[in-house]
């Protein structure tokens, strides 16, 4: 892999709470994302992903190590410096989708626009862009309860990139979904990073989200302990199917 980091996080170590609670929930991590490439970052519950996730995300900082974003470093950087960071080069996904209820779905992307200054006619023509880009042209003036899980979470993956971010980090994105909705969100997640050339990272434990990553991280107990490259070309149904297929022949 030639092509330059657009995140990387080098020898990242944290620690979190404090005194007899204190625990080191990244122990030295090294990891390199680029554009183009949705990977998985997988791993039991308790073994650092949301906490590396929201370092790489600059919403926490390490106790030591470094972090890049798109090759600068955010070392010493002031929170306002890092907010900005964030507002320029990441997009962030939650399980719980996160939404304003009293917001519709194009009014809670819109927000995404305002806070990095694009408001107005353009702002809301961006906002209706994306939301017909990830399906949901018909939905614009819906709030969120009156949207299904499924759908929620596009919206929440067209406020991830409305502002086009080079970034894109979930956590736990297809958690809370049933199988049908988990995979239209997986398959989501990945189109953004071909089609879009973006970077995604995606934490989960759901093993149906494999057949979509080009890269699967594996981590446990605060250290990165396994790496794999999923085969290419094969759309992910098939590479579904074949998984289920290998499970029912033991
Ligand atoms: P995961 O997302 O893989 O489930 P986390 O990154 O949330 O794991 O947590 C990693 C470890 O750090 C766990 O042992 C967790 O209990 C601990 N931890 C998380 N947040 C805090 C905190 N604010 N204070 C103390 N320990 C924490
Ligand atoms: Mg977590």
């Amino acid at each position: 892999m030639t092509q330059k980091p657009v995140l990387e996080a080098e020898n990242v170590v944290k620690e979190l709470g404090k005194g007899a609670g204190k625990v080191i929930a990244l122990k030295g991590v090294n990891l390199a994302l680029v554009k183009g490439e949705l990977t998985l970052l997988m791993g039991p519950s308790g073994s650092g992903k949301t906490t590396l996730l929201s370092i790489l995300g600059c919403i926490l900082t390490p106790t030591s190590g470094t972090v890049r974003v798109e090759g600068e470093e955010t070392t010493g950087k002031s929170p306002e410096e890092l907010a900005e960071i964030r507002r320029k080069h990441i997009g962030f996904i939650f399980q719980s989708y996160n939404l304003f209820p009293t917001l519709s779905a194009l009014e809670n992307v819109r927000i995404a626009l305002d806070v990095i200054g694009r408001k107005g006619y353009q702002a809301a023509q961006r906002a209706e862009e994306v939301l017909r880009d990830v399906g949901l042209g018909n939905r614009l003036k819906n709030y969120p309860s009156n949207l299904s899980g499924g759908e929620q979470q596009r919206v929440a993956v067209a406020r991830a990139i409305a502002a086009s971010p080079s970034v894109v980090l979930a956590d736990e994105p297809t958690a809370a979904l049933d199988g049908e909705n988990g995979h239209a969100v997986m398959a989501l997640l990945a189109r953004i990073a071909k089609e879009q050339n973006r970077s995604v990272l995606a934490v989960t434990h759901d093993p149906r989200t494999l057949g979509y990553a080009d890269r699967v991280v594996r981590i446990e107990d605060g250290l990165i302990v396994g790496e794999e490259r999923r085969p290419k070309g094969l759309d992910a149904p098939e590479i579904a199917d074949l998984t289920k297929r290998r499970k029912a022949n033991g």
